[in-house]
């Protein structure tokens, strides 16, 4: 993970109104669920959802 930059913002359940894959445990994120959204500084257009803790189980101290 060294050189990554992620830029990491929480998506509160009632601004969660479509259903996203998550790319952590390639499940669903139900709409309404609060989760993150992460992209890497270089390259905006590349968003992911994740479950936040799929993500924190991704990287363990960060977040
Ligand atoms: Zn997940």
């Amino acid at each position: 993970m060294t050189g990554d930059d992620w830029v990491v913002r929480p998506v509160a359940g009632a601004r969660a109104t479509k259903v996203y894959r998550c790319p952590g445990c390639d499940h669903e994120i139900v709409a309404g669920t609060p989760h993150v959204v992460v992209w890497r500084e270089d390259d905006v257009e590349d968003r992911r959802h994740w479950h936040t803790p799929c993500w924190r189980r991704r990287t363990p101290g960060r977040y």
